[in-house]
């Protein structure tokens, strides 16, 4: 697989595996290392985390097994995220809250470095935007953070277009990581697609299947969009996680999609839509049956 985004030397994977989920895989660190092989026999070479994925567990469960198989890190790029203070057990917090402070996101870098078992990671997003951001401030500890070899490039995810120009002024961000599916539609109006090709960041896709609801979600809407990608994946060829994915990848802003599948025949299918292009009716179609009408 080409690689592909570039940022100063930043090259992520064109499908990017996703370990949100990674503690519902019930996976011991054998079988960890063996989906991490898989994953990148398959060309998937880039993986997405954030701290508090797992109950703050997720980075821990792949750390053990890049210890297990310590050759495996230098064939991939790590993503993880920070920013988000989430109440748990361990951190009995009043209210889930977000912080971009120097001290926080040093610490939670800090963490991260030790949770994965590696002195660099390669992007580092803020997970979501922060209200009380000082944008200068938090460009300072990016610049001490990648001065001191611990980050290598910096992004945000989740922020609208202003939050995204905002920061990107003080200091040169990678991307913007995103919800975008056939059943979630609001980056193709609220700009920040635009954006995205505007700058050539090629956005990172959370959720390319809905979390799951295109296939087993009730509503009609999940109904209606499931009812037609059935009925182009039949004449295509391919199947619906394959045809989503495809949806996504016909953007222009060419987006860089997030799997979230604990199976590799999961990360097989969304690998499969790199050879899928489809047509701009079928996409429509798709469009129409999420919104449930015709476009204007
Ligand atoms: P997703 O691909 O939309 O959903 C994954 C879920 O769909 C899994 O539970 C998976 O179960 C299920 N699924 C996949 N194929 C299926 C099929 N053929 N039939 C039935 N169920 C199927 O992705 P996601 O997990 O929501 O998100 C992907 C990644 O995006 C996450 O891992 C994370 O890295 C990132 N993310 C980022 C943010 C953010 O705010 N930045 C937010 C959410 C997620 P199986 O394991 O059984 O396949």
């Amino acid at each position: 697989m080409p690689e592909a985004i570039s940022h100063d030397n930043l090259s992520l994977s064109p499908i990017v595996a996703g370990l949100w989920r990674l503690t519902e895989w019930r996976m011991d660190v054998r079988q960890r290392v063996q989906w991490i092989e898989q994953a990148l026999e398959l060309g998937i070479t880039s993986f997405d985390h954030a701290d508090i994925y797992g109950d703050y567990r997720a980075e821990t469960l792949f750390g053990e097994a890049l210890k297990s198989a310590p050759a495996l890190r230098r064939r991939m790029q790590l993503v993880t995220k920070c920013g988000i203070r989430l109440r748990s057990a361990q951190r009995p917090y009043r209210v889930n809250h977000y912080d971009t402070s120097a001290a926080y996101v040093r610490a939670q870098v800090e963490q991260s470095l030790i949770n994965l078992g590696t002195d660099r990671l390669d992007l580092v997003l803020i997970h979501r935007p922060d209200y009380l951001m000082d944008a200068a401030e938090l460009a300072e500890t990016f610049s001490t953070l990648t001065r001191e070899g611990k980050v290598a490039h910096w992004g945000v995810s989740n922020h609208t277009t202003s939050q995204f120009a905002l920061l990107n002024q003080h200091y040169p961000l990678a991307t913007n990581q995103i919800e975008l599916s056939p059943l979630m539609l609001d980056a193709l109006d609220d700009g920040t697609l635009d954006q995205a090709q505007q700058l050539g960041l090629r956005p990172m896709i959370w959720s390319p299947l809905g979390g799951g609801r295109l296939f087993t979600g009730e509503d009609a809407q999940a109904v209606r969009v499931r009812e037609e990608m059935t009925s182009i994946a039949a004449r295509l060829g391919t199947s619906l996680a394959t045809l989503a994915y495809a949806w996504i990848l016909r953007h222009p802003s060419r987006p860089l999609p997030i799997t979230g599948t604990g199976r590799i025949e999961g990360l097989r299918e969304a690998v499969a839509a790199l050879d899928v292009r489809i047509g701009v009716e079928d996409w429509y179609a798709i469009w129409t049956a999420s919104k449930g009408h015709p476009v204007p």
